[in-house]
C-alpha cells in the first residue's frame, strides 16, 4: 500500500533531524495525485527552527499539484507554534490546498496542546491516521520525556 511506502520514508526522514530538547523530531513527504513525489521535509533541516511539513511545503515548486497531494507527516501537524506563530504547519497545509493528509502519531501535550487534526478535519481535509507506524515515529523523538 503506498501510504505505507510514504510513511516508511517520513519516518526516515524524522531520522534524520537534529535533536532538540524543545521540539519534536519530524518527517514529511509530499505526493501529488499521480503518486509522485513532490519534496521531504524534517524538523530543522534547513534552519534551527523550520518544521518539517513547513520545509516540504517550501520546496515544492509546481503549487498546482498541491491541490491533489498527500501530506505525510510522522506527527499531527502543529496548531500552535512559539517560533511562528502566523506559520502553523496546519495552517500552512490548508493554506496551500492540500486534500489529504497521513499522520502517524498524535502529538502528545509535551509542548502544547495540539489541535492539527480537528482544524485539517473542520478545512475540509481528509485525515488518516496509520497507528502501526506511531512507534516508529515515536522512536525519532527519544532525546524528549513523556
Ligand atoms: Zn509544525
Amino acid at each position: 500500500m503506498d501510504d505505507h511506502r510514504w510513511m516508511s520514508h517520513a519516518i526516515e526522514l524524522a531520522n534524520r533531524c537534529p535533536a532538540s530538547t524543545s521540539a519534536f523530531s519530524v518527517g514529511a513527504v509530499v505526493v501529488d495525485g499521480d503518486g509522485v513525489e513532490l519534496a521531504g521535509g524534517w524538523s530543522r533541516d534547513t534552519d534551527p527552527r523550520v518544521h518539517a511539513e513547513e520545509s516540504a511545503l517550501a520546496r515544492v515548486t509546481d503549487r498546482s499539484r498541491l491541490r491533489t497531494a498527500t501530506m505525510y507527516s510522522t506527527l499531527e501537524p502543529c496548531s500552535k507554534r512559539a517560533s511562528r506563530p502566523n506559520a502553523t504547519c496546519a495552517g500552512l497545509i490548508i493554506a496551500a490546498g492540500i486534500p489529504r493528509v497521513v499522520i502517524a502519531w498524535r502529538e502528545p501535550d509535551l509542548f502544547v496542546t495540539c489541535e492539527g487534526v480537528a482544524l485539517l478535519i473542520a478545512a475540509g481535509i481528509e485525515v488518516v491516521e496509520l497507528p502501526e507506524f506511531a512507534a516508529a515515529a515515536r522512536a525519532a523523538n527519544s532525546h524528549l520525556t513523556f
